[in-house]
């Protein structure tokens, strides 16, 4: 039988390296290799914007496997290798050294990008993004040093990283244009409560009001945020969350479908049979948001490289389905605060809460049409396990019983799904 041809998965972050992994538990027994423009090891980021920061001195990163796995699985691991365009009528990708690797399969794993700020002053030293180790290394030291630091936008990252700086004892002040925090990912209810919750913190958290400027201070390093509202915020360090974009360069080149992200279908599939995109940077017809979209999280990246070895391999079990349909989830820590969601919400749906608030630990249940599509647990992974598990079978739940504090729904959702 002749040996199955190469599998060259450009990006080795989260999904990148699930996928060799998944590749190998599948059965695939040909070359993979895998190419990473980081220098770095691969390692997992969600940290880069919690512990890693919190940490006193030389923090470190955590790998997203040991070293041994790329021996062990037979892999060609290349780091600090940056792939400079692909040619799909010759299968080859070229990388910067001039160098061709060919592939029989190729699968774009390439993430995103920070949105960069355009206002004047947003080249000073001293404005940082946070996005790579190399980003949290350097944004880490300056922390080191900082009296009163600005964020820009009151993002995931941008609150995570308030809430680290003000573990520090640094003064934070946080900028957001839209009127709550994490909007676009959160009830109303919740992100209000976020919004007290980090000025409960010490953070002064400023909604409603976006940046205009930076102020040099005469030496070309950052002195002062300026905000739409012409106020000034003295800034020794600034840190701007503004959200990402998706690396779709090597896909648009080539000619492949772009539109928020890489577009695939179900299996994960461009519209080149032989080419592949998952995770930050792939834009999917999506069960559970009943739209095309294009998600940002651990959840998401390797859940879908778990689905593409399968799309690549034919090993997807009939009896479940081709479609790619897990059910999305996320998680993101701010100081002492855990949140956790499951499903995907959309602005305007109803929102039943479920807790006291005023405890710490509550739930709000999101529904659209009387069909729950979401649930947002803060300091309780109880709720979320269940809400997990009842959102993934599908099996519902009336906002009557969501509204009923009597209503035991962590049982209900053990219960079997009727037939
Ligand atoms: C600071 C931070 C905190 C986060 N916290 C959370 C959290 O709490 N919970 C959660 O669920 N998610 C979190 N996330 C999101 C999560 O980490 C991402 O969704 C996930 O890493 C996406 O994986 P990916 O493989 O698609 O992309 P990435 O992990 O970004 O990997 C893509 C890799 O491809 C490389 N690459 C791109 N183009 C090329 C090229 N042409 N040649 C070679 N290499 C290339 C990039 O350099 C990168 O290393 C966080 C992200 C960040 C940045």
């Amino acid at each position: 039988m002749p040996r199955p041809g190469n599998i060259l998965i450009v990006g080795n972050g989260q999904a990148g390296i699930q996928l060799v992994d998944s590749l190998r538990k599948e059965g695939h027994t040909g070359p993979i290799t895998i190419i990473g423009e980081e220098t770095h090891f691969p390692y997992q980021r969600p940290p880069l914007s919690k512990d890693y920061l919190a940490a006193g001195t030389d923090p470190a990163p955590l790998p997203l496997r040991a070293e041994k796995f790329f021996m062990d699985n037979d892999v060609d691991s290349r780091l600090g290798a940056h792939v400079t365009s692909i040619n799909r009528a010759r299968h080859t990708a070229a990388l910067a050294d001039g160098s061709t690797v060919g592939y029989a399969k190729l699968v774009l794993a390439t993430g995103a990008a920070n949105r960069v700020l355009t206002v004047p002053g947003s080249r000073l030293a001293g404005i940082h993004g946070l996005r790579t180790l190399a980003d949290a290394e350097t944004v880490h030291a300056r922390l080191g040093e900082a009296k009163s630091v600005v964020v820009i936008g009151a993002g995931f990252i941008g609150l995570e990283f308030a809430a680290a700086a003000r573990k520090r004892g640094i003064e934070v002040t946080v900028l957001e244009y839209a009127d709550r925090p994490m909007a676009r990912a959160l009830s109303p209810v919740m992100s209000r409560w976020f919004a007290q919750a980090h000025r409960s913190m010490g953070t002064d958290l400023r909604l409603g009001e976006g940046i205009a400027s930076f102020e040099n201070d005469g030496a070309g390093h950052v002195a002062a945020a300026i905000s739409t509202t012409g106020r000034r915020y003295p800034a020794d360090m600034v840190l701007v969350g503004i959200g990402v974009i998706p690396r779709t360069e090597l896909a648009e080149a080539a000619g492949l479908a772009v539109a928020n992200g890489i577009t695939v279908d179900t299996n994960m599939r461009t519209e080149d049979p032989d080419i592949f995109a998952l995770g930050d940077c792939a834009n999917y017809p999506s069960h559970h948001a009943e739209a095309r979209t294009r998600l940002e999280s651990v959840q998401n990246a390797t859940d879908q490289a778990r689905h593409t070895a399968k799309s690549i391999l034919g090993t997807h079990d009939p009896t479940q389905g081709q479609a790619y349909k897990e059910l999305p989830w996320f998680w993101s820590t701010q100081g002492d605060l855990r949140l956790q969601i499951a499903g995907i919400a959309q602005p305007g749906d109803e929102t039943i809460l479920r807790g006291d608030p005023s405890s710490g630990k509550f739930s709000v249940f999101c529904f659209r049409n009387a069909r729950l599509t979401a649930v947002e647990s803060l300091n309780h992974p109880a709720d979320h396990m269940a809400a997990r598990k009842l959102l993934a079978r599908e099996r519902s739940l009336s906002p009557d019983q969501a509204a009923d504090p009597g209503f035991d729904f962590r049982a209900h959702a053990k219960e079997p799904q009727p037939a």
